[in-house]
């Protein structure tokens, strides 16, 4: 059977809605006109409110996550600053391919197996011994779908001059996060993730003390396009309603993160953690009722945008994907050294209970097609026991 509307259920692109698909559409204004001003304006205010902070600014920059990890570290460190880098996956190991480019030292702390969470007491332990320009931290690392310990490691960072970066990419908007509670530094995200707007997006937010650092610096940034400073006088003018140029702003793009932001905070930043908690709690007592295990080695750790899931033993990973295709529900597959080993759900954004069970629906006719023994609507029964109580 062709299917000719897929649900998409990657970790990003996620699905947007159809206001912020038709804003991309709307006639493309000049970015110094004062109706893109207001619009980019209010966005700039509002996303202040999804980021959970008073007092952090924000930045819209065209590009994605990956320029906003790099953003992030080349705006704070100088040749030779220390960096630790805490990583629960692939994308912690990403920041430290990124520091290297820069000749930074680096300290480097990663589970010892992927579904691990790196844990307080070793942060704690290795801040005593050493003073760090910055702290690294991938808050849900989407190739195991960990949700990391920000909170209890923003607690550490906050008492050392350290600057403390989150990665938020698979997090921002889906997943509990709170820059000024939390003692976050520098928080991003990009547009193609919770934040639900098609890629093309890195936002960022920097606190007081991460633009302290910035001002301190000793040498420029190494990057034109990426620096901080070149940036601010541009934000700050938009958001006090003038016109400023540094580099042309992607005009339909903040249209459509514009409508965006409204719909995020008309469900309400905490209605909307919550929706993903419940959506992820019950898929995940599907996967139990399947007899699937998850890669999060404890139910604790698991994150509420995105769930790594192991194949069952015979089960092979093109086969099955492909099979999901024909069911009409896209998944991805594992990264890095999980790659064939794992499929992975995104559900975030947008996402809705519905979405979910035909997601659960899927999965169980794909692995019976690929020969596993289920009971069909086990998943879905053990999932409807969650959703049918909220
Ligand atoms: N960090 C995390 C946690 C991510 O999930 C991703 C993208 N999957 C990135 C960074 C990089 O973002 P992008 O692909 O938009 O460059």
């Amino acid at each position: 059977m062709k299917i000719e509307r897929p649900l998409l259920m990657i970790p990003g692109p996620t699905i947007c809605t159809s206001e912020v698909l038709r804003a991309l559409s709307k006639p493309t204004l000049s970015h110094v006109s004062s109706k893109f001003i207001e619009i980019f304006s209010e966005t700039l205010k509002e996303l202040k409110k999804i980021f959970l902070t008073e007092k952090a600014e924000i930045f819209v920059i065209a590009g994605s996550g990956t320029l906003a990890m790099e953003m992030s570290i080349v705006n704070i460190c100088e040749s030779g600053d220390n960096v630790l880098i805490l990583s629960n996956g692939y994308f912690g190991e990403r920041f430290k391919e990124i520091c290297e480019r820069y000749n930074l030292n680096v300290d480097y702390i990663e589970v010892k197996e992927w579904g691990e969470n790196i844990q307080p007491e070793t942060v704690r332990e290795r801040l005593e011994k050493k003073e760090y320009k910055a702290v690294t931290l991938t808050h849900v690392d989407t190739s195991t779908g960990v949700s990391a310990k920000v909170k209890e490691i923003g607690e550490i960072v906050k008492n050392t001059d350290a600057v403390f970066i989150v990665d938020g990419v698979c997090a921002t908007a889906g997943e509990e996060e709170r820059i000024d509670e939390w003692n976050i530094d520098i928080l991003f995200t990009a547009s193609q993730k919770a934040i639900g707007v098609p890629p093309g997006l890195a936002i960022l937010a920097f606190s007081p003390k991460a633009l302290e650092t910035y001002e301190k610096r000793k040498e420029p940034v190494k990057s034109y396009f990426m620096d901080i400073g070149l940036w601010k006088p541009i934000m700050d003018a938009y958001i006090e309603g003038r016109a400023a140029y540094f580099a042309t702003p992607p005009v339909n793009m903040i249209y459509a993160l514009h409508e965006s932001v409204k719909q995020i905070l008309e469900e309400g930043v905490e209605e909307r953690f919550k929706r993903h908690q419940i959506i992820a709690k019950a898929f995940r007592e599907a996967l139990r009722a399947l007899e699937l295990q998850i890669v999060p080695v404890n139910e604790e750790y698991a994150a509420s945008t995105v769930t790594g899931i192991y194949y069952p033993k015979g089960v092979a990973d093109e086969e099955f994907r492909t099979n999901m295709i024909e069911n009409g529900v896209i998944v991805a597959g594992g990264l890095g050294k999980l790659k064939g080993k794992i499929f992975r759900v995104g559900h975030m954004g947008t996402v809705q209970p519905s979405d979910i069970l035909a997601t659960i629906a899927a999965i169980e006719n794909s692995l019976i097609k690929c020969g596993y023994k289920i009971k069909p609507g086990a998943g879905l029964e053990a999932a409807q026991e969650i959703l049918t109580k909220i």
